[in-house]
Parts: structure tokens; sequence; C-alpha cells
């Protein structure tokens, strides 16, 4: 058994679906929070989401889909190089000011509206799909989509097939709704 806390990364339409929402708060890792994430989230992590100005740019036209994700996986990379993702260090806001912030605890969830990866909608990588691979790296277990990352040997593997985790792909497995390595096109919200 790992001792690595663990965090759940999900969407706002799995939250009755068996392990995956974790057990504790629930954070909004969108750039927008929809309305929903008022009732299903407790507050916000900046370092989750995307760039708003990137995010801006991808939506206007200004930049491609494949630029976006790549801006935003660099930006990831940086908010964990800096100790902004690590246990202990991962922060929320809660929608309330008279509440101060309050750590990203083992448990908790961060949320999306993105389709489910591995699930027929999915055409195209969540930004929570890059962020992932940070968190790993940065001390956490990830559950993603209601299967565990884990980091094995310098490598984010999913720890039920032990397969490296390439963002994109949802490998064979109990869970699996696609082949292995199924390439996305299409909406991402
Ligand atoms: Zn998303």
């Amino acid at each position: 058994m790992s001792s690595r806390p663990t965090v759940y990364l999900s969407n706002t339409g799995s939250s009755r679906t068996e392990g995956h929402h974790g057990p504790g708060r629930a954070w909004s890792a969108q750039v927008s929070p929809r309305p929903i994430m008022r009732h299903v989230a407790d507050g916000q992590v900046e370092a989750s989401k995307p760039n708003p100005a990137t995010f801006a740019r991808m939506a206007r036209g200004a930049m491609t889909f494949a630029e976006y994700l790549e801006s935003t996986a660099d930006a990831f990379e940086g908010y964990r190089r800096g100790g902004a993702l690590a246990p202990g260090k991962l922060t929320g806001r809660p929608w309330s000011s008279w509440h101060g912030p309050a750590l990203v605890a083992d448990g908790d969830t961060l949320l999306c509206t993105c389709p489910r990866p591995g699930s027929k909608d999915w055409t195209r990588p969540c930004h929570l799909e890059l962020l992932a691979r940070q968190l790993v790296l940065a001390g956490w277990d990830v559950v993603l989509g209601g299967r565990r990352l884990v980091f094995d040997s310098a490598l984010v593997v999913w720890d039920d097939t032990r397969d490296p985790y390439v963002v994109g792909s949802w490998p064979f497995g109990k869970h699996n709704a696609r082949a292995h390595g199924t390439a996305q096109l299409g909406m991402f919200e």
C-alpha cells in the first residue's frame, strides 16, 4: 500500500459513481466555474486551473487545442517545480470570503465538467489529465476517472495495469471503455 495521500480528479457528473470522488472536500478546477460547481464544490484551487489567458486564446481560436495542451502542461510542470502542487502546499480557496484558504487534503477531489476519461463522450483530454501527471510527480496518488495513478521507478503508471500513463489514452483494464491509445479529437468545454 502506498503511504501517499490520494487526490481524486473527476467531473461533476460522476459524483454518484463509486470510487470517482473522494470522501473529502470537492474543489473546482475550472477557469470559470460553472453554476453547478457552487453546489458540488467547496471552493476552487488556482493551481489546478489552466491559465485564463491561454484558455481564452484557445477558446477564440487564436491557439490550437494541441498548443493549448502543450502550454497548459508546461504551466502545470512549472507549478510542480515551484512546489505549489505538493501535499501540504496545494491550496484551495473556499467560495465564501469568510473562510480562509485550506490545504487540499487526502481524499479531496478536483472537479471539471468534461466527459469522463475512457467514456464514449471523451473525445479529447481535459486539463486535469495533464495535471494528474504533475500531481503524481509532486507526491500524490491520483485517482483519475476512477482509476489510480501511482509513481513507480520514476514513471507515472496505472496501478491496475502498470502501464505508463499517457495523456489521452485509456489502457485496457477492468474499467476501460476504449481501446489502448485511442486518439481524441473533438469538443473541450
Ligand atoms: Zn475539463
